[in-house]
């Protein structure tokens, strides 16, 4: 099949081109938008990432360029108007479960260097500053955890924090009933914000997640509180943390995503002015560590995410069944 790679970096290409079962592979940098759709004609096929848009208008002229499948080198689809597939005849598909652990290991990353400020120990002693003034931590034993979202990451992340000795409750419009019995107590989404030590998003993107953490939640949190997130940057309000990090409210803020990153993450900036005065004001906080989206970034789960999207394009282009198929009701 013709496929229309988008978002393509250096590693995408590499792990594609070793795994690619047969496919006629196109590769572009940018990413797919309104101005770029028109680099998908006469392509049967498109292979998107997580920045890409494919909303109402970009799916009609998607249909308008032959394009018949979308392949999604990720796990999240926010970013795709699924009515406006099936409108136009385009069918989805996306890579489930590439590596939750890399993701929830990702989240214990964030975890570990807040709180033991590692990247600032390993910059002052290669200063000879060996003092350690100000690096004071505290125990993730005996701490309460709250994770919000316990589908596949979420699960992985739940039993890493068992294993560290925390408390760990969690919130799940649809509980999973099998980490009841490994310790891990479900409880309200109130009871989750009043009593975490820490709290993790491992939700997706919805319209009922969107800005799940905001002004109000924030206020029902303990004071000095850590959040982290390596869901998706609207998951909370970016505005509504500014302001909790500045009162003192919030103590701690790891994020691996962020609300505005499509303009941001992937891209090497350092020489160029950044208008994003968000993120520039998340960047002075001593206790905000920000990284660009590599969660799924590990060996494994770029070969899973090039062999699964190889089997979806081979299942498309031999009749059968996607199994990997985004049905509408997943909205
Ligand atoms: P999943 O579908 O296995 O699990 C999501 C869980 O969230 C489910 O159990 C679901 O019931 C729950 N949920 C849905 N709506 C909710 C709500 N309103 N409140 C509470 N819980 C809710 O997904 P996953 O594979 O665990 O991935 C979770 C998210 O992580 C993805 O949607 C994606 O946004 C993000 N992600 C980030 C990276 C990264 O590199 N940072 C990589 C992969 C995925």
């Amino acid at each position: 099949m013709k496929v229309a790679v988008f978002s393509t970096r250096q590693y995408d290409q590499e792990y594609l081109d070793k795994y690619n079962t047969g496919h006629n592979l196109t590769y572009f940098n940018e990413p797919l938008t309104a101005a770029t759709v028109k680099m998908a004609e006469a392509f049967d096929a498109i292979c998107l990432f997580v920045n890409d848009k494919a909303d109402k208008h970009t799916m009609e002229e998607l249909a308008r360029c032959g394009v018949k499948l979308i392949a999604l080198r990720s796990a999240g689809f926010n970013n795709i108007d699924l009515h406006a597939a099936a409108a136009n005849h385009i069918k989805v598909v996306r890579v489930p479960a590439y590596s939750p652990q890399a993701v929830a290991e990702h989240a214990v990353a964030l975890i570990l260097t807040l709180n033991r400020k590692t990247h600032k120990a390993y910059n002052r002693v290669r200063e000879s500053n060996f003092s350690l003034e100000k690096l004071l931590g505290f125990n993730l034993f005996g701490k309460t955890v709250g994770v919000i979202g316990t589908g596949k990451i979420g699960n992985c992340f739940c039993h890493i924090m068992l294993g560290f000795g925390c408390k760990v409750l969690a919130f799940d419009i649809a509980p999973f009933e099998e980490l009841k019995q490994y310790g891990v107590i479900y409880t309200s989404l109130d009871e989750l914000l009043q009593q975490s030590d820490i709290i993790s998003l491992h939700c997706p993107l919805t319209p009922e997640t969107r800005h799940l953490i905001d002004k109000a939640a924030l206020a029902k949190m303990k004071t000095g509180a850590m959040l982290i997130n390596t869901s998706r940057g609207a998951v909370i309000s970016t505005k509504d943390v500014i302001k909790a990090l500045k009162t003192g409210k919030l103590g701690y803020l790891g994020i691996d995503v962020y609300e505005q990153e499509e303009h941001l993450f992937f891209k090497d900036l350092s020489e160029k002015v950044i208008l994003d005065d968000l993120i520039a004001r998340l960047m002075t906080f001593p206790n905000v560590l920000i990284t660009a989206h590599q969660g799924f970034f590990t060996r494994e789960a770029l070969q899973e995410i090039a062999t699964t999207t190889f089997r979806s394009l081979d299942q498309f282009e031999n009749g059968q069944k996607l199994e990997n198929e985004i049905a509408l009701n997943l909205t």
